[in-house]
């Protein structure tokens, strides 16, 4: 009996106003067909990894990504597209790096080396020094000064392998490069080695950023391939005078004005409410960035495509956002936010896919509202069809983070997490690494969802 209860309850939440359950359940199956028929989004991602690649922020690469979307959403005609001014970063890689052990009892090794963003260059003739081998930042200030000046600091910490979801063990393990290089050179390290951020054993060098504060003294650092990190762990043990000779010629220049790209329909009943769905136009200049996250901007972009062309107007005003610079100094998502507060723009919901364009799993919901919340549970049926039931209690991400103050919605697209790390922030992650049909299923997961969160009332909300 009590099943029945709450079976009729569940039922009477998910069917839409003015719509009966059939209806709405048909028009999500429309979406998706859509999405899966024609495959725009991949082919504007084979157009953006094709054109873009390295996009990284204040390259002509990232210039030529901003063009390059626009012309999208223009082509798309939609009530507006516009470009949003965003002072960014400007970080040079250089000439190709150099990493090889130097050990008397083994040997000269080379191993795959890749400098860390926003870290500078090692000078024409690189660095060789001692080197220490650590799991983590706080083992530097256990060692103190005496251990680590002079010596190059090899944080070794691999990423949990033992967990499910691949962005814990990340998030878990990315101190040691976002923070790694810092603390080491607070201690007198010359330059550091971070593991690479991938459960995989590979040859491949995961690069990202590394961050310095004003005041700080920046060292060079890179990122070793997880078999150069296994090996020179191995090689340390057995001969402890192991040197390390690594080569950079990065630098920072002067900031750069980019943008983020905008395409807006207009909602026909709360325009003044407004519904964002984004991902980040900006890439690692090491790979194609079409996974991170070109796989994020084209479902943005495929949403607007998908409400032309099959005619919906949204009560709510839609937009898809590019976001630029995630990957340094997130200063895309900081403006955005910033802007609409400046503007008075109400954002009921904000939505991020930035965990690459994988079979989605489902959506991790961030409504602090108990009966938005629900109401978004409650759109599950609608999904599982499509292979879609994973929907849980939290959700936001970089870019979307900063509206989170403005009492907005946040949800994040959650594709299978465990080939993203694989790939991310590395020179294999191009458009050969997309499977269309996963991407599609993400962009009408996407678009599915935000049509049906359009038939809601956020007015309680917005009070
Ligand atoms: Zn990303």
């Amino acid at each position: 009996m009590k099943t029945v209860i709450l079976a009729l309850l569940s039922f009477s939440l998910f069917v839409m106003p003015g719509l009966s359950q059939p209806d709405t359940g048909a028009m999500v199956n429309r979406i998706f067909k859509e999405a899966l028929t024609h495959q725009v989004a991949f082919e504007n991602l084979r157009g953006l990894t094709g054109k873009c690649p390295g996009r990284i922020s204040g390259t002509p690469a990232a210039a030529a990504a901003v063009e390059y979307t626009r012309q999208l959403l223009e082509a798309l005609n939609p009530d507006t597209v516009w470009l949003q001014v965003v002072e960014v970063p400007h970080w040079i890689r250089g000439r190709q790096e150099k990493g090889m052990i130097l050990s008397a009892k083994f040997g000269q090794m080379k191993v795959p080396v890749t400098a860390l963003g926003t870290t500078p260059g090692t000078g024409p003739e690189g660095i060789s020094a001692p080197v220490i081998e650590v799991s983590s930042p706080d083992e530097i200030r256990e060692l103190g000064k005496t251990k680590i000046e002079g010596k190059i600091v090899f944080f070794n910490r691999p990423m949990d392998p033992e967990l499910f979801n691949t962005f814990a063990a990340y998030g878990r393990a990315a101190g040691q490069r976002t923070r790694g290089p810092a603390i080491a050179a607070r201690y007198g390290a010359v330059a550091a080695v971070v593991r690479s951020l991938t459960t995989r054993l590979d040859d491949i060098p995961h690069t990202g950023v590394s961050h310095f504060d004003e005041m700080e003294k920046k060292i060079p650092a890179v990122a070793v391939s997880t078999l150069g990190a296994e090996k020179l762990h191995r090689i340390l043990r057995n001969d402890p005078d192991t040197r390390f000779y690594m080569f950079t010629g990065c630098r920072n220049a002067a900031p750069v004005k980019s943008f983020n790209v905008v395409g807006e329909i207009r909602g026909t009943t709360f325009p003044e409410q407004i519904i964002t769905v984004g991902g980040h136009l900006d890439a690692w200049d090491t790979g194609e960035g079409a996974h991170d996250d070109g796989a994020g901007c084209v479902q943005a972009i495929e949403m607007i495509r998908i409400f032309r062309k099959l005619g919906i107007r949204p009560k709510h005003t839609i937009r898809a956002v590019m976001f630029m610079d995630e990957e340094i100094a997130q200063s895309g998502g900081k403006v955005y936010a910033a802007e609409a507060l400046r503007k008075g723009e109400k954002h009921v919901l904000a939505m991020e896919s930035d965990r690459g364009g994988f079979l989605p799993r489902g959506f991790g919901i961030g409504a602090s509202d108990p009966e938005l919340f629900s109401q978004f549970m409650s759109l599950k049926p609608y999904f599982s069809p499509w292979g879609i039931n994973e929907f849980a209690r939290g959700g936001g991400g970089t870019d979307i983070g900063p509206l989170r103050q403005q009492g907005t919605i946040l949800i994040s697209l959650v594709p299978d997490p465990q080939r993203y790390f694989d790939v991310h922030h590395s020179a294999a992650d191009v458009f050969e690494a997309v499977n269309p049909r996963e991407l599609e299923l993400g962009a009408a997961a996407i678009t599915s969802l935000i049509w049906l969160a359009d038939q809601m009332d956020f007015s309680g909300q917005t009070k």
